[in-house]
């Protein structure tokens, strides 16, 4: 099988894209290494069946010709953590719904089997945990930058969902929550890589706001294995799935068992999020997917624990060469 997979260069993009050589199948990506990294690639810079293009996804004319090659399409590229999003506003819209418009109209004029990527942060401040697909989104105002990420990613989902319902293709939408796991960097804002590199250096570890916040992480190995076993089933095409994981813990807790896990002897410090982010600055006070239609679909159970994905993100600033959590994905 030939994949396509635009951000092939970024945190889950490159673990996908191993997944994909894993198993025997060629991989193209197409990434402006904007927040990906050519390190995320470089050890399948000169496998045979991996190939790669650095441009941006709203160049029309590259999309179009990595998706006549194709047979099936990732859509993972778009503007990425929530720093880089208050902060790049425009920049964001434009990635995120301009770069999905492209990539469909681009598949469907072959008809071909798209998978795109949205984001949790669509169910904004929903009180209804935990979240299930066909839950109601609840955003912010529009005078709050944040939520320019949330209802972008909405739009291409329903983008998504029309190009399934009205030009027959065969589009799965997926929902991810927090994801971690090696190569996530901190440069972005997400705070497992961010609170580890802290607590390495023996610098304050950042807990904004409160700390009573809470996340569920999954593992990137897990996550992976479910966009592998979403594109593999038919049943699962004008579909939306969550994807992540259900072990809940807060901010601070995690500040705290980051580190006791690092040994480290940095000072735990709360900041404001007015300071963190920007001025009026809301949070999601807690975000828990609901997975039960992603398991009973393609028969799979995220399984990597809170404790195992926190050992090995440390291992991976400590000792780049150890190898990742064994999940399901790799024997892909
Ligand atoms: N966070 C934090 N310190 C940091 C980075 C993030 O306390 O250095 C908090 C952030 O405010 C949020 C949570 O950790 O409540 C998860 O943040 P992240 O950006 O990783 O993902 P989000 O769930 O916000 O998309």
């Amino acid at each position: 099988m030939k994949v396509f997979i635009t951000g092939g260069a970024g945190f889950i993009g490159s673990h996908l894209s191993d997944a994909y050589i894993k198993r025997g199948d060629e991989v193209h990506i197409l990434d402006d290494l904007s927040t990906g990294s050519i390190e995320n690639i470089s050890h399948l810079k000169d496998h045979p069946n991996f190939q790669y293009t650095i441009d941006s996804v709203l160049n029309r004319s590259i999309v179009a010709e990595l998706v006549d090659q194709c047979d099936v399409v990732y859509h993972l590229a778009a503007a990425v953590g929530v720093k880089l999003i208050v902060e790049s506003p425009v920049r964001t819209m434009k990635t995120n719904i301009q770069g999905t418009e492209v990539v469909l109209e681009q598949a469907a004029k072959k008809q071909k089997r798209v998978l795109i990527a949205s984001t949790s942060e669509v169910y904004g401040v929903s009180e209804h945990i935990p979240f299930k697909e066909d839950g109601n989104l609840v955003m912010g105002a529009t005078t709050k930058g944040r939520w320019s990420y949330a209802c972008s990613k909405a739009i291409d989902e329903f983008l998504a969902l029309a190009y399934y319902h009205e030009k027959s293709l065969p589009t799965t939408v997926v929902r991810l929550f927090n994801t971690v796991g090696p190569r996530q960097t901190g440069r972005y804002g997400m705070v497992v890589p961010s609170f580890v590199r802290q607590a390495l250096a023996g610098k304050p570890i950042t807990v904004y706001g409160d700390g009573t916040q809470s996340r569920c992480f999954g593992y990137v190995g897990d996550v992976v294995t479910s966009l592998v076993k979403l594109m593999d089933s038919t049943d699962t095409v004008g579909e939306v799935f969550n994807i992540g994981a259900t072990e809940e813990v807060s901010i601070g807790e995690l500040a705290e068992l980051i580190k006791v896990k690092t040994n480290s002897n940095s000072e735990i410090v709360m900041i404001p999020y007015e300071e963190a982010y920007e001025a009026g600055f809301e949070d999601m006070p807690r975000r828990v997917p609901d997975v039960s239609k992603l398991e009973n679909c393609i028969n799979f159970k995220p399984s990597v624990s809170l404790d195992e994905i926190l050992d090995s993100v440390i291992a991976s600033f400590t000792k780049p060469t150890s190898k990742s959590v064994k999940t399901e994905s790799a024997v892909l």
